[in-house]
């Protein structure tokens, strides 16, 4: 068996120790007799290991104890919607900040709902720079501020969280979390699709404040109003219940990687020599600002993209897929979650200058 190094940007790699937790637990899980996708979600079995991944990732993120934790699904674009849904309290509009395709489509989304005040875009640097905040056009009765601390497409990621004061901040952080710490208390809600950084598709975790739910809007689906979810512990219906389980084996890895401090460590390294890379030739490029570069999406082009081909059908060779970049930017892309090993950094890096020598 050959495990190839998957660049996807999502659905993603998972750590290998997991899969073969999973995989030995798969028929019969702890002596239950039955596998994890055959449990009741109400049984004590299923009960024990839904608890044990939130209590895990409230220990990895240090979320305090006045946050609800929801395990839900829809992916992250459902949240472009429950958030107006649940969050308005009556007022009239939001903030967001524009710095990229995902951005773009959480505005999209919010306007159905309410007016959108696009506070500060960088779509004239071509998505490739972050304003600072005290640029920004921000409304002091906004009912909250969105933003989308890592651009999974154009490899742009915020290297500071921004101050709204009482106006709460919502991030949509798919892309990031858990790639390094943050502190939640400055968050009114972050939300994430587990598919890049968490574990399987199908998934999506809600960190939200407590004051802020209980005032959703009459129309919100019921599913979709986090006050039912927190009350009903994610189980108003059936939940994903094996996603859920295999996010909850992702929670403890981290945890005997040195939590997101030793994960920070870890990603710091996989980026800056990838970057390095980059840089230190004129035949691979990135066109994001130093200081906003992504940790976890790293796009580059090549010096003629006429070799696009001959690079990933080369790179397939040694096993380093899924590095097509995304249609809208073009070049490559490698995406280098949590999971991707040093290792195939390491190879990808040595694919680019051989390919470099034979064809720069
Ligand atoms: C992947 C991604 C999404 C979409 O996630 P789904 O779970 O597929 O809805 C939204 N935002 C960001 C930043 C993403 O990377």
């Amino acid at each position: 068996m050959t495990r190839k190094y998957n660049f996807s940007a999502g659905p993603a790699m998972l750590p290998q120790e997991v899969l073969e937790q999973a995989q030995a637990e798969m028929l019969d899980w702890h002596g239950s007799g039955m596998s994890v996708m055959e449990m009741s979600h109400r049984g004590k079995e299923y009960m024990s290991i839904a608890e044990a991944a939130e209590a895990d990732l409230r220990e990895v993120m240090a979320i305090p104890d006045n946050y609800k934790v929801l395990f839900l699904q829809g992916g992250a674009s459902s949240q472009f919607s429950a958030i107006p849904l649940n969050l308005l309290h009556g007022k009239a509009g939001a903030d967001y900040i524009n710095t990229g395709a995902w951005s773009k489509k959480a505005i999209a989304e919010a306007s159905r709902y309410c007016a959108v005040n696009v506070a500060s875009s960088s779509e004239d640097t071509n998505f490739s720079s972050i304003y600072p905040q005290e640029s920004w056009d921000t409304n002091p009765d906004a009912a909250y501020l969105h933003y989308t601390p890592n651009e999974t497409i154009g490899g742009l990621e915020f290297p500071w969280i921004p101050e709204t004061g009482d106006v709460p901040l919502v991030a949509d952080m798919s892309s990031t979390i858990l790639s390094r710490p943050v502190d939640v208390s400055k968050f009114g809600l972050i939300y994430a699709g587990a598919q890049k950084n968490i574990g399987p598709a199908g998934l999506t975790i809600v960190i939200v404040r407590d004051d802020l739910i209980g005032k959703a809007a009459d129309i919100t689906p019921t599913m979709m109003d986090y006050a039912v979810q927190a009350k009903a512990g994610s189980m108003y219906n059936t939940p994903p219940t094996y996603a859920w389980y295999l996010a909850g084996l992702v929670f403890k890895w981290l945890q005997r990687q040195g939590g997101l401090e030793g994960m920070a460590e870890i990603n710091k390294r996989k980026a800056d020599k990838l970057y390095a890379a980059i840089d230190d030739s004129d035949f691979y490029k990135n066109p994001v600002q130093k200081e906003f570069r992504s940790w976890m999406n790293v796009p580059f082009t090549l010096a003629n993209s006429e070799l696009d081909g001959e690079f990933l059908k080369q790179a397939a060779e040694r096993d380093l897929v899924t590095l097509k970049g995304h249609r809208s930017v073009g070049g490559m892309r490698a995406s280098i979650y949590n999971a991707m090993p040093e290792a195939g950094v390491d190879a990808l890096i040595a694919m680019m200058r051989d390919f470099e020598k034979e064809y720069g």
